[in-house]
């Protein structure tokens, strides 16, 4: 399906094998992931992939969408099935609210609390920023 969205997607720069690593491929996952967290749709992109998926279990769910992973989106959708694919957050820990604490959540297989999603979504943009900026001054 086309939707008007889909123009401003991250990862259309990007060879779509990426957004498939195999689950248990740490850091395939992790740079797919990394791409989404500096989309601008992603809201629309999860939004429509849970649409599509609908209530599939992770095992009928592929690739990275949306920033969140096949058992990422597994969980959303039992934790939302009243109110709709809304972005879900985990539970803060100590040291939570920076870009390592979101590299914490990762590595540990928990979903990111708020505070890290954000932060790690905010160094994401600042690093694109800069990337920008830079290819600006170089052409
Ligand atoms: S959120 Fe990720 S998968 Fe979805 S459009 Fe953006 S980059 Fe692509
Ligand atoms: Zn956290």
């Amino acid at each position: 399906m086309t939707t008007e969205w889909w123009i401003d997607a991250e990862c259309r720069q990007y060879d779509p094998e990426l957004f498939y690593p195999d689950p248990s491929d740490k850091e395939g996952t992790d740079e797919a992931l990394a791409v989404c967290r500096v989309c601008p749709v992603v809201e629309q992109c999860l939004q429509e992939t849970m649409r599509i998926e609908a209530s599939s279990h992770a095992a009928g769910r592929h690739g990275i969408r949306g920033g969140q992973t096949p058992t990422d989106r597994a969980n959303v959708y039992r934790n939302t099935r009243s109110t709709g694919p809304e972005r879900q957050y985990g539970t803060p820990v100590k040291g939570c609210g920076d870009a390592a604490g979101y590299q914490r959540h990762r590595r540990a297989g928990t979903l990111p609390c708020q505070g890290c999603f954000e932060a790690e979504a905010a160094r994401g943009k600042a690093v694109k920023a800069a990337r920008a900026a830079q290819q600006e001054l170089a052409a």
